[in-house]
C-alpha cells in the first residue's frame, strides 16, 4: 500500500453526486489497482464520492477497541471504498467485465444491457 490516500479532505468541497454506472447488488469486476481481476457484489454505493464498496474487494484491517460486550478487541477486516471508475459490470454470458448500453423498454423504462452480447444486466 502506497501513501496515496492523503489528499482527501481538500477535494471534498467539490463533491457532487456522480451518476453511478453501477448500483447496489451489481456484480462487478475490478479492472485496475491491487485487486485487479477480483469479482464481487456491490454492497454499498456513495454517489457523492463516486465510490462504492464491493464484497471482498479492497479489504483493510481495522483495529477494534475492546468493548464491554467484546472484551478482546482486536483486528477486523472490512471492505474499504474504491473508485467506481475502477470497476466494470460483469456479464455472466460473456464471462468478463463489459461496457454497458442502455436500452429503452416499451413502458419508457430503461434497462442496462451488455454492449457486447445484449444480455440484460438489470436482473429483477
Ligand atoms: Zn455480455
Amino acid at each position: 500500500m502506497a501513501g496515496r490516500q492523503r489528499a482527501k479532505s481538500s477535494r471534498k468541497a467539490l463533491a457532487e453526486a456522480v451518476k453511478m454506472p453501477v448500483k447496489k447488488d451489481d456484480v462487478v469486476v475490478v479492472i485496475t489497482g491491487a485487486d485487479k481481476g477480483k469479482r464481487g457484489r456491490v454492497i454499498e454505493s456513495f454517489p457523492e464520492e463516486g465510490r462504492i464498496r464491493v464484497e471482498k474487494v479492497n479489504m483493510v484491517k481495522k483495529h477494534q477497541k475492546p468493548t464491554q460486550r467484546q472484551r478482546q478487541g482486536g483486528i477486523i477486516e472490512k471492505e474499504a471504498k474504491i473508485q467506481v471508475s475502477n470497476v466494470q459490470i460483469y456479464c455472466s454470458k460473456c464471462d468478463k467485465p463489459v461496457r454497458v448500453a442502455h436500452k429503452p423498454l416499451e413502458d419508457g423504462k430503461k434497462v442496462r444491457i451488455c454492449r457486447k452480447c445484449g444480455e440484460m444486466l438489470d436482473v429483477k
